[in-house]
């Protein structure tokens, strides 16, 4: 039920409860007003019997004596008197409107009829006395008939005044019980209308004022705490316990957003620590491929939503090669052909979706609805992509972070960028640009490092040199020696694979070098590479060279023959076999002791 209803119920209940307590309060009053009539009543009534008896003696006592004394003036007192008593006559003859009842009036008649018996007695006898028979109007007055008459006028004014006495205790008494039963009433009403009045009161003050405010005060107190989770509920009221429940709303709101702002202001700054702390690693990367991992590491823990690839262009951008994933399957984002992406044919980031809203890059909407490619351009160059996909299925997220991804992948591709240039430039200084092979100051340093490392005690190293070299240039041009020298690096490349390393010693000189090679297996490699070598048919630009040879002298560091002189005793071999008729493999004098 509601709490208007049960209010506007009480209010009736109380209502009617006041009217029934005022009526039993004025019922309680008439009683009252009742039992003083009846006492007015019964003093009048009273006062009637009894003036008719005195009266009627008065007359009595003025008749006997007239006819006793002869005086005149007590005629004139005895007329007097019975006029009065005439008078009296009359008005209990019509005491009904006094408040008598039937026998009562009754009663008076044969009062009044006595009265006037003695009336007519006393009459009579002052005629007889004044016709002259004193004697016989004195027998008359004083005689049995006056005596017996006077004592019943006596005896029903006696009757009349306990008849009305009886009858007036007996209404004062019904007033009286009237009247203390309906003041009763009346006062248990009141007590019953103060009770719900002020039960109304209690339920109203509690459930309206002290529940709502001890709710209040309740959440006021979580807010304190910035416990925001609170709920706090509309209640609808207009009044002022309304208004103060509507201002902690408002309070509530303010601090939720606040909050909200909060955590966004937290979650951009640890977002923004996390890509600087990626861009210091991306700085200090060696290589291509710790790019990649460096963001892998750390774009899941920048954006959980989303999961990614980085791919760079091979020379000829023909292809798109992943170097490195995160949170995607590995088959999701394989490499693809550069015409595959919207973003690299624009040059501009491109959203792809499953929405519709623009044309899709095929390479990426395969496995997710939502995706971003960003072309890694750098020093007016596209060097690949980075490409990140939604994971958590809402698609807002990727436009959300698309300012920090842009600044990501321009990072990203100046990393690529300057360690591509790195790589280039560290091949320029390690390589021979003609034949791919290390060079001298490569071979220089592998045999300071072994030397410094003393880490390949049982070093092979092979010097080779092609013979008769300078026949190629001056025949067939340089150009064509420049061919020989590419074949012949091919057959050492190929024959050494992954045993050894190669260099480029000089002009048409080459130098092997082997770890932990035994010393025949590389007496067989070196020999393998000689006939190698002889069998090849060599041509230039259409034009046949002939056959090439080479001469090659091994040196090892083993039982204890020192790695610092190794390649120069592999020369001496060298200028052994070129001594001993060219086209041959010679071991280092001091191994073959
Ligand atoms: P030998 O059998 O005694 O070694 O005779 P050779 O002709 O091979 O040796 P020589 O030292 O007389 O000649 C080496 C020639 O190699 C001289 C030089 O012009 C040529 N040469 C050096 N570097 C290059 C190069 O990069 N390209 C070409 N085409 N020729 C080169
Ligand atoms: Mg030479
Ligand atoms: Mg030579």
């Amino acid at each position: 039920m509601k709490i208007s209803t049960i209010t506007n119920l009480a209010y009736g209940v109380t209502v009617v409860l006041t009217v029934l307590s005022g009526f039993a309060f004025i019922m309680s009053g008439q009683m009252a007003a009742e039992e003083r009539r009846a006492v007015e009543v019964h003093m009048a009534l009273n006062d009637l019997g009894a003036r008719l008896e005195i009266d009627a003696e008065l007359r009595t006592d003025e008749a006997r004596l007239y006819v006793m004394r002869g005086d005149p003036t007590h005629l004139a007192v005895f007329d007097k008197i019975n006029e009065e008593e005439h008078r009296l006559e009359e008005l209990a003859r019509r005491a009904e409107a006094l408040g008598s009842t039937d026998e009562e009036l009754a009663l008076l008649k044969e009062t009044t009829a006595t009265i006037d018996r003695l009336e007519e007695i006393e009459t009579q006898a002052i005629k007889t006395y004044q016709g002259g028979d004193v004697t016989a109007a004195r027998a008359a007055l004083f005689g049995d008939e006056h005596y017996g008459q006077h004592v019943r006028l006596v005896d029903e004014v006696e009757r009349f005044r306990k008849m009305v006495d009886v009858r007036t205790g007996l209404e004062l008494q019904r007033a009286q019980i009237w009247s203390d039963w309906l003041g009763s009433i009346a006062r248990i009403l009141l007590g019953v209308t103060a009770v719900v009045f002020l039960a109304v009161l209690y339920f109203v003050l509690r459930r309206r004022v002290s529940v709502p405010l001890t709710r209040m005060t309740g959440i006021v107190k979580r807010l304190a705490t910035q416990d925001f989770a609170v709920e706090v509920p509309h209640d609808g009221r207009s009044d002022e316990i309304g208004e103060l429940n509507s201002a902690i709303r408002i309070f509530r709101e303010n601090g939720l957003e606040r909050e909200r702002l909060d955590a966004e202001r937290r979650r951009d700054l640890k977002m923004k620590d996390l890509i600087l702390q990626m861009m210091h690693r991306m700085q200090a990367c060696q290589k291509v491929a710790e790019v990649a991992e460096v963001v892998g590491r750390f774009s899941p823990q920048i954006f959980p939503e989303l999961g990614g690839a980085l791919f760079v262009r091979n020379e000829a951008n023909t292809l798109q090669t992943r170097i490195g994933s995160w949170r995607l399957p590995e088959d999701a984002v394989g490499n693809f052909d550069p015409e595959e992406c919207w973003g690299l044919r624009r040059g501009q980031p491109h959203h792809s979706s499953t929405d519709g809203e623009d044309i899709d890059c095929r390479h990426m909407t395969e496995t997710c609805n939502s995706s971003l490619c960003i072309p890694l351009s750098a020093h007016g160059d596209t060097l690949g992509l980075l490409a990140f996909a939604d994971i958590s299925g809402n698609a807002a997220s990727i436009r959300e972070y698309k300012a920090y991804l842009g600044m990501i992948a321009e990072n990203v591709a100046l990393a690529v960028a300057n360690l591509q240039l790195r790589e280039r430039l560290t091949r320029l200084a390690v390589r021979d640009p003609l034949t791919g092979l290390l060079n001298r100051r490569s071979l220089d340093l592998a045999l300071a490092t072994h030397v410094r490392e003393d880490a390949a005690a049982d070093l092979t190293c092979f010097v080779i040199d092609i013979d008769h070299f300078k026949r190629f240039n001056d025949e067939f041009g340089h150009d064509a020696g420049d061919t020989v020298l590419q074949t012949v690096s091919g057959v050492l490349t190929e024959i050494v694979g992954e045993r050894g390393t190669c260099y480029r010693f000089g002009g048409e000189e080459f130098a092997v070098l082997l770890p932990d090679v035994p010393a025949e297996e590389a007496y067989q490699i070196a020999e393998h590479i000689r006939t190698r070598t002889a069998t090849l048919s060599l041509s230039h630009t259409g034009r046949i060279l002939g056959t090439v040879s080479v001469s090659i002298g091994i040196a090892d560091s083993r039982d204890g023959r020192s790695l610092r002189t190794v390649r120069t005793r592999a020369d001496g071999a060298l200028f052994a076999a070129k001594a001993s008729g060219r086209n041959r493999t010679v071991r280092d004098a001091a191994a073959e002791a």
